[in-house]
């Protein structure tokens, strides 16, 4: 679980560290998150609940993180918000692959825990980056997640566009004033 006491929820079920609140880039990011999902649900099947923190993440380890077990995705704060959509997009992709069981963590006894990719177990640690991106669901997430951020991007532009027209016609008025 990445959650600190200090972090605070800033809109439904997205947090941000403490450090990065009076953050601009941060506070970008955030707004970027928010205004993205409602886009992003239309294109990936991730849980309802799932909560986004943004903050940075531990000793840097990476741009982004999903803990499936408390469905949360992790965002760094410390990277531009274009790089930031492209790992949201990446993460998203996880939370998918848990939520349709196509990955599975289970823990066995004798061998702690173990990945179960579409219902086979996968043995890859992922600790040399070669093994890490040959790993089925990250194959599967840099495959995708470039073209997920374009599609949000047109839908986006789409709904600023009918906003827009609607904004127009209400707006408009009548024009035959002859008399
Ligand atoms: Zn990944």
């Amino acid at each position: 679980m990445c959650f600190k006491i200090t972090d605070r929820e800033v809109s439904k079920n997205l947090w941000m560290a403490q450090s990065a609140i009076n953050d601009d880039n941060a506070a970008l990011i955030a707004k970027i998150i928010k205004a993205t999902l409602p886009e992003f649900r239309k294109l990936l099947n991730f849980s309802r609940d799932v909560r986004f923190r943004v903050g940075p993440i531990k000793k840097r380890l990476s741009n982004g993180r999903y803990w499936s077990m408390s469905e949360v995705v992790e965002i760094d704060s410390r990277q531009t918000p274009e790089e930031a959509l492209e790992v949201l997009a990446h993460e998203l992709v996880h939370a998918e692959q848990y939520h349709e069981k196509r990955l599975v963590n289970k823990w066995l006894k004798r061998d702690g825990w173990v990945c179960y990719w579409n219902g086979k177990r996968n043995n890859s640690k992922g600790s040399t980056y070669n093994s890490y991106m040959s790993q089925p669901w990250e194959v599967e997430a840099y495959s995708r997640q470039l073209s997920l951020v374009k599609t949000v991007h047109k839908l986006m532009i789409k709904k600023i566009e009918k906003r827009n027209e609607k904004k127009q016609s209400r707006t408009q008025r009548p024009t035959n004033t002859q008399v």
